[in-house]
């Protein structure tokens, strides 16, 4: 941490009320670039008082022009803020590969997808309707519900895709008409205050998107249990999920938890390997296998395990890892040192248990800082490796014999963010997806999110939906109405 940001870096302040401030301490911290290991940003350090700051703001805007606007209104400015988020997506896509490592190409896709949640979501800021209810008894009430936004949300977001997982919570809370704070990660801080610029600059009233960022948990610990917030949605790992949610539940505040994942490919012996394979390598290499939903268990059919296996370890070690913006690199750094140590820390206790370690399994010597050779460990069920949630680019394979027993390992573990299913056999392919425990289930295909599909996860993956037109719901209350019709005057002491 520095006390003044020096001259030679970018600086990103913190976005309140419509512009960049400083922290009110006046402190900075560093923003490193995990390809080129140096120190790339400086960006205000916030604390629990410039929490304070932003949830006032917020909840200004709440109670001023936006929180008054009509639903036609708020879906005309969402549109303008899709239109500008692909006008600048190359720039903020740029800003996160800075912070976090992860590849143009990717980054860029993502980026100029984003429009379309704004866009998505604009579709319903304009259909929150309630309901007209029958009374119990006819002409005595006329009952109807009405929904409204639940305030000032806090949303806390991880290092890996901060704005594709901001938007997540970013596109249904404002279609519903809510006010927000976010809390970006200390590792990645940089895009989400551009990101607020833009949309600000777009048509979005100051107010209605606050940015603090901050070096340590405080900051997000501040936002988490204020009592200015009416709803936290969070996105990160389970083990920080299950304090945010403490927090908020302190206040009787509504909580979205997104968290981690363990989750399971399964390949049946029927189905085409290749596409298997190329599934695989999707699933848990691309991103540097840095993301929530990784598929990072292949559960195979005994009879097909050694060519799969052969298969993904082949195009494993054909990866190109390298520069994040190169357009031929697949695979970039891990994003941060903690991380980076984290992962070694399981491949050497993979070494440990005694497991086989296919491929990789190490750093990348010939390029040195946080790069880690993509690897597949072959295990069984119970290692260490095939349980715990890696956050890194390794795959760990273990068997299965028949149908039931694909089931009951694919189930085998608290978390149920997602899953995937390779087989050309149609009612197995349906039996599975019914009796997979997760989220999301796709079939001869992985890693695929779309605005209008709801995501998120059984047991420890979080709780709630994001994405999908529910994913509004998750931002609205609802208020029941009853007019009365008689003119009469009733008994006082008698219920209804
Ligand atoms: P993390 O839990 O360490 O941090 C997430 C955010 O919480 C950061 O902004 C951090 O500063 C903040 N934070 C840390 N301690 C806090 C506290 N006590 N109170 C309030 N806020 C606090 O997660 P991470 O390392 O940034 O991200 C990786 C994790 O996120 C993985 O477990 C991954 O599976 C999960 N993830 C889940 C999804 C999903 O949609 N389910 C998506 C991406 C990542």
């Amino acid at each position: 941490m520095t006390s003044e940001h020096r001259t030679d870096l970018q600086h990103f302040g913190l976005f309140l009320d419509g512009r960049q401030v400083e922290a009110l301490s006046g402190r900075t911290f560093e923003s490193h670039d995990p390809y080129a290991g140096t120190t790339w940003a400086t960006v205000a350090d916030g604390g629990p008082e410039d929490v304070d700051r932003a949830v006032a703001s917020a909840r200004a805007a709440f109670e001023g022009e936006w929180g008054r606007m009509s639903g036609f209104d708020r879906a005309a400015i969402l549109r303008r803020v899709a239109e500008a988020i692909t006008e600048n997506a190359e720039r903020l896509a740029l800003l996160e590969v800075r912070d976090s490592g992860k590849l143009l190409r990717e980054m860029r896709g993502q980026l100029q997808g984003l429009g379309t949640w704004y866009s998505y979501f604009s579709g319903l800021a304009d259909k929150l309707e309630g309901r007209t209810v029958p009374q119990l008894a006819p002409q005595t009430y006329f009952g109807y519900t009405i929904k409204r936004p639940v305030g000032v949300v806090g949303a806390i977001t991880p290092w890996n895709s901060p704005l594709l997982l901001l938007t997540f919570k970013l596109a249904p809370l404002l279609a519903a008409g809510n006010t927000c704070v976010v809390k970006p990660s200390e590792h990645a801080p940089a895009s989400t205050v551009a990101f607020a610029e833009v949309l600000h600059e777009a048509g979005l009233p100051a107010g209605v998107l606050n940015v603090v960022t901050g070096s340590d948990r405080a900051t997000g610990e501040a936002l988490a249990a204020h009592r200015g917030v009416d709803k936290v949605a969070f996105t990160g790992s389970t083990a920080t999920g299950t304090k945010v949610a403490q927090a908020a539940v302190a206040n009787v505040n509504r909580v979205t938890l997104e968290l981690g994942g363990k989750s399971p490919q399964v390949v049946f012996a029927d189905a085409d390997l290749d596409a298997a394979a190329n599934g695989l390598v999707a699933g848990v290499f691309a991103a540097t296998g840095q993301t929530c939903m990784a598929g990072s268990r292949l559960i195979v059919h005994e009879d097909v395990r050694d060519e799969l296996v052969a298969k993904v370890v082949a195009r494993a070690e054909a990866i190109q890892q390298g520069d994040p913006t190169a357009a031929d690199t697949e695979m970039g750094p891990v994003a941060n040192r903690p991380q980076y140590e984290k992962v070694l820390g399981y491949l050497q206790g993979a070494r440990d248990e005694g497991w086989t370690i296919a491929t990789g399994g190490a750093p990348n010597e010939e390029l040195g800082g946080l790069f880690v050779r993509p690897t597949v460990v072959v295990a069984a069920h119970d290692a260490t490796i095939a349980r715990e949630e890696v956050f890194g680019p390794v795959l760990t394979a273990y068997t299965f014999r028949d149908e039931d027993e694909a089931i009951r390992l694919a189930n085998d573990t608290p978390y149920g963010l997602a899953g995937a299913v390779w087989t050309k056999d149609v009612h197995r392919a349906h039996r599975m997806v019914a009796a997979i425990r997760a989220g999301t289930v796709w079939v001869n295909a992985y890693r695929v999110v779309a605005p209008n599909m709801p995501f998120g996860g059984f047991g420890l993956s979080g709780i709630g939906r994001e994405n999908g037109s529910a994913a509004v719901e998750e931002y609205l209350e609802t208020t029941s109405v009853y007019i009365e019709l008689t003119g009469g005057t009733r008994d006082p002491f008698k219920l209804g």
